[in-house]
């Protein structure tokens, strides 16, 4: 067999197609950029409530456990979430961020050149980078011009080699979520060798109802995806939980990395999970919050996509700025929202839901910068 490598600086075809992740911009560069004494960021879907007092308490308690290794498999964690969730332990899986458990994903269930995914476009980054690095060939439906889901155009690029479908709901950046009833039409419509991964990163933001937890007894090919770096207020942490087959979850437990979920960060974990106040703190002023960004927006003349999460994708009116000018006239004055460039979205931006303080401050800006 012909090797294909020359060179002990050679690598896999999928690795050298890979270009470096770029990151946001950061509170640190910003202020440093423009001289500016206070920045706020509203660019990353972060919890605006920061870490909640419990969990800082919990962390400062459990630091000095930091020599020890966690304990293999965070059964603690495992438990709790199993018990908060009403579901079989054998079905919760957790990881270091939602990240690893795509990147997990695709490596468990995928056979590299044989089988394929499916997902919309856009999509959240991750997916396309985990795909290529698995070597499985991601597919992808675009939705409509509105946004929302194109479920029969979903179906048709599954085929027979179809092991993976992905969809977010409430998706990022539209905000937009898939009900419950079209999502369980969309499992039982797949053929039997395919997983339909639900990422419910900001499920809470939506309400319960948007969530297929309650039917998975009776969908067996589902897989929920969730997360505690938004209404949990840890995405510094990196903690991510599924709730999967229990025969992929057992899998997915054989190949993790036994460490990856960190001692600190499980402790955190455990400890946000029984912290109802801070997470009905949080959805409250999220609801809130998203209503008067949506109406300020609005009052502006920007069209605004509803959103069901703690985001919102809107961008300018005709014959003001374009959206590139309020991205920088906005940086400039130390308010920093996502362009979504990245998601070929380049006419459309997103802020996240700050505190009510920063939607305000955000709002008197791009009044300003508007001239609206
Ligand atoms: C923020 C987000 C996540 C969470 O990822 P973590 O790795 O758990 O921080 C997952 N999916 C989507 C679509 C997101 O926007």
């Amino acid at each position: 067999m012909n090797l294909p490598f020359t060179s002990f600086n050679d690598v896999r075809p999928e690795v050298a197609s890979f270009e470096s992740y770029e990151p946001g911009l950061s509170i640190a560069e910003i202020a440093g950029r423009y001289g500016l004494s206070r920045v706020i960021k509203m660019a990353s879907n972060e919890n605006p409530l920061g870490v909640s007092p419990r969990v800082r308490e919990v962390l400062e308690k459990n630091i000095g456990q930091a020599f020890r290794y966690p304990q293999s498999g965070n059964p603690r964690l495992v438990k709790a979430l199993a018990a908060f969730y009403g579901v079989d332990a054998g079905r919760v899986f957790v990881g270091n961020g939602s990240d690893e458990i795509i990147d997990l994903l695709f490596r468990v269930r995928a056979i590299p050149g044989v089988h394929n995914a499916v997902a919309f476009r856009p999509c959240f980054g991750l997916y396309p980078t985990q795909a290529k690095m698995a070597g499985v060939e991601l597919r992808q439906a675009p939705l409509k011009p509105d946004f929302s889901f194109d479920f029969p155009g979903l179906l048709k690029l599954v085929d027979e080699n179809t092991t993976l479908v992905i969809v977010t709901s409430p998706d990022n950046p539209s905000g937009r979520a898939a009900s419950a009833d079209e999502l369980a039409a969309l499992a039982k419509a797949l053929p039997p060798a395919c997983l339909l991964v639900v990422d419910e990163a900001y499920i809470e933001f939506a309400g319960p109802e948007h969530s297929l937890l309650p039917r998975l007894g009776e969908l067996p090919n589902v897989a929920l995806m969730r997360t505690f770096s938004k209404v949990y207020g840890l995405a510094g942490m990196r903690i991510g939980y599924a709730i999967l087959p229990p025969a992929i979850a057992d899998y997915m437990w054989r190949v993790r990395l036994p460490f990856s979920l960190n001692i600190l960060a499980e402790e955190a974990a455990l400890a946000a999970l029984e912290d109802a106040g801070f997470r009905e703190d949080t959805i409250a002023l999220v609801q809130r919050g998203r209503r008067a960004l949506t109406d300020g927006l609005r009052s502006m003349g920007c069209e605004v996509l509803p959103s069901m999460s703690n985001f919102l994708m809107f961008r300018t009116p005709e014959g003001t700025a374009d959206v590139k000018t309020l991205h920088g006239e906005l940086l400039r004055r130390g308010i920093i929202i996502r362009a979504l460039g990245g998601y070929h979205l380049p006419d459309w931006l997103r802020v996240s839901v700050g505190t009510d303080e920063e939607n305000e401050l955000f709002l008197r800006h791009v009044r300003e910068i508007l001239g609206a």
